[in-house]
């Protein structure tokens, strides 16, 4: 089974985003080699976002735990919740962070607590 991290950027327009290199974040964390995959995607919450979201965890793949920083966790559940339904993906594998106005390495920081408390 496998642990794989989303990246999540409004776009990467938003200036939330904007304190943090993105793909530092992800690189740094692939470094650790803490999950197996790693993936950055402008809008989860957008109808492509469903699209890859399910297509990703369509009845479960081989996925365990599914980490996704970007905006509140609250919200993540809420705007993913249609898309893993429709893949038939256990939600309670879904673990989210909120990243938004941190460094890179505050981000970097976040994200490395979310893995290691879940
Ligand atoms: S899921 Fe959250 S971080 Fe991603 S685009 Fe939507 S609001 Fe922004």
């Amino acid at each position: 089974m496998k642990k794989g991290l989303l990246l999540c950027v409004c776009q990467g327009t938003c200036p939330s985003f904007q304190k943090m290199n993105i793909f530092e974040v992800g690189n740094a964390i692939r470094r650790e080699g803490i999950v197996d995959f790693i993936a950055i995607h402008p809008q989860l919450c957008a109808d492509d976002g469903d699209v890859f979201l399910s297509t990703l965890t369509q009845n479960n793949r081989e996925i365990d735990k599914l980490y996704v920083a970007g905006c509140a966790p609250i919200m993540q559940q809420k705007m993913f919740r249609d898309a893993f339904e429709r893949a038939k993906f256990d939600k309670t594998k879904h673990f989210g962070v909120d990243i938004r106005n941190m460094s890179t390495e505050e981000a970097v920081n976040a994200i490395k607590k979310l893995i290691e408390e879940n």
